[in-house]
């Protein structure tokens, strides 16, 4: 692999983009979000009133949904059929349906093509549930980033006040905890964490402690810039 990579998996709402966003800054990488593109997915099958359990109609609107992503002052914006959809994938209900759909194969093979490109093209940490084990799994450093479920659910609550959106504290724990338990059972690249990836467990950690705590795994495994 000419350029470094480091991938980032973990369960909803570990911090992960907030990290890895923060890491590509210090870094000078390119943050690439693969939630955002499931999301995007997501999105258009609540636009085409499909079901989360027609696979049939599922498979086909993966030929019709055409997701790009572009950079904006090193922010990744996601492209679906040439609208930027990039703040309207931000709700529970699109991030439950991703989880939902992100099961079928047609829909994982072709996001990660894409996401695979975006790593061949530059130096990159790119978060997800499969990272380290499917889409990256030659990646340099591999991090499994998780919290508490009641410690995410916080952070996701605060997150959603912040944008002025209304939310339930225990129904999004419980969205967290369902949707952990989807993403970790299902039949295709379940979110495990990589045998060689290193476990950081953010509960009781800052956002700045986190950060440096990947810088250093990422120089302990070869990276010598930052
Ligand atoms: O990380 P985020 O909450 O944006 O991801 C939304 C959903 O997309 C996850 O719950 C998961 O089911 C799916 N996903 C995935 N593989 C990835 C990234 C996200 O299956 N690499």
């Amino acid at each position: 692999m000419a350029y470094f990579s480091i991938a980032v998996d973990g369960p909803a709402g570990a911090g992960k983009s907030t990290i890895a966003r923060a890491v590509a800054a210090k870094l000078g990488f390119i943050y690439v979000d693969t939630g955002a593109m499931y999301r995007a997915m997501a999105l258009y099958l609540l636009k085409q009133g499909i079901g989360r359990e027609e696979e049939t109609a599922i498979k086909d609107a993966c030929r019709q949904a055409e997701i790009t992503i572009r950079y904006e002052d090193g922010a990744q914006q996601v492209i679906l059929n040439g609208e930027n959809v990039s703040s309207k994938i931000r709700t529970e209900e699109v991030g439950n349906m991703a989880s939902a759909t992100s099961i079928y194969l047609p829909v994982r093979e072709k996001l990660v093509q894409l996401q695979q490109k975006l790593a061949e093209s530059a130096n990159v940490i790119m978060d997800g549930r499969d990272i380290g084990t499917c889409v990256l799994p030659e990646a340099q450093a591999k991090i499994y980033l998780t919290a508490s479920p009641a410690v995410r659910a916080k952070r996701r609550y605060d997150e959603l006040k912040e944008k002025g959106m209304a939310c339930n504290l225990e129904e999004i724990e419980q969205d967290i905890i369902e949707r952990d338990y989807r993403d970790m059972h299902r039949e295709h690249s379940p979110l495990v964490q990589a045998e060689d990836a290193v476990l950081v467990d953010s509960s009781s950690m800052t956002v700045d402690q986190v950060i440096e705590a990947i810088i250093q795994i990422a120089r302990g495994k070869g990276l010598d810039i930052g």
